[in-house]
């Protein structure tokens, strides 16, 4: 760690509450320039009410895509994110629901189905994380509950969407640097973002030839409510210190990876990882 980048803030419960952070993250620059990439897609966003998930929803509809967000319970987070998709003139149906759950996988690709009529993008992007500093004491529930949300559901989501996707379709994933340089104190989670690039690579052979790419996106240390849910205040202080570009990075800068990995721009690009990471070099 190089120097405090963050007011010192911790929030009790997780998913973190955006509008509880304090500078609140920036989910979109002034200098974002929409080509319409996206004109009339549908997307589905798991983790789309806040954070990475919210710039993406803002990007996707900037760029002419209606969106689907799926969330567990943070209802007030969805509604701002809903209200800057229609303000652009898009639409956006919120459901609150448990990602780990088959049955409410299921209910998010029927009503994005029965709403829209179609499915062009799916993003998997909802995710948690536990802080523990002992190995062994990382519980069988806490581990199955990681799993369950950050790999399990990438699952479930992908085999119930693709009956509905067309050659054009794309999946992305989110995974996270931790993948490639491992953590000391998340080794559940590292776990599930290594689980997610073999599921993205492994996903995208299988699916070459029906015409749908899957790729992921594996982003360094962002200014997100996962942040001061997951770490001690004095940790949050810090974060993000210690990338090359010495800061966090804010969801804004992040987002335009999925817009292009979405996009006819990536019509080459299947099996691979994008790395909005602040400079950390992972060969992956
Ligand atoms: P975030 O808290 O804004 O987003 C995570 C979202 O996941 C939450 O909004 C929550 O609604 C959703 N979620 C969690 N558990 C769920 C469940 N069981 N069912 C349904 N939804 C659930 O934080 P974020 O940082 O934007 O996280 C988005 C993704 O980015 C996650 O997969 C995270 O692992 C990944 N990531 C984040 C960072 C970072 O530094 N912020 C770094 C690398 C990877
Ligand atoms: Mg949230």
């Amino acid at each position: 760690m190089t120097e405090t980048t963050l007011p010192p803030q911790h929030q009790n419960r997780q998913p973190g509450i955006e509008s509880e952070m304090y500078p609140l993250p920036e989910s979109l620059g002034g200098n974002y320039h929409s080509c319409r990439k996206l004109e009339d897609k549908v997307a589905i966003i798991t983790g789309g009410d806040s954070g990475i998930g919210r710039a993406v929803a803002f990007c996707y509809a900037l760029e002419g895509a209606d969106v689907v967000i799926a969330y567990l319970d943070e209802t007030e987070d969805a509604v701002a994110t809903k209200k800057m998709v229609n303000h652009i003139g898009k639409e956006c149906v919120c459901l609150a629901g448990d990602v780990g759950d088959i049955h409410f996988c299921q209910r998010i690709i029927d009503e994005t189905m029965s709403h829209f009529g179609r499915l062009d993008i799916l993003v998997n992007n909802a995710g948690e994380q536990h802080v523990q500093s002992d190995f062994e004491n990382i519980t069988v529930e806490q581990l199955e509950r990681t799993f369950r949300t950050n790999i399990f559901a990438y699952f479930y989501l992908a085999k119930l969407a693709l009956p509905h996707m067309k050659p054009g379709s794309s999946i992305i994933n989110t995974s996270s640097v931790t993948a490639y340089v491992g953590n000391p104190r998340l080794i559940d989670y590292s776990s599930t973002k290594g689980a997610i690039i073999s599921f993205t690579r492994s996903l995208a052979r299988h699916l070459a030839q029906r015409g749908i790419r899957v790729n992921a996106v594996a982003p360094g240390p962002i200014w997100t409510p996962l942040i001061p849910s997951t770490f001690p205040a004095e940790d949050v202080q810090t974060f993000g210190g210690d990338v090359p570009l010495q800061r966090p990075g804010q969801p804004r800068e992040v987002a335009p990876c999925y817009v292009y990995l979405a996009s006819d721009d990536a019509s080459y690009i299947t099996g691979q990882v994008l790395h909005p990471n602040g400079g950390t070099i992972i060969n992956g």
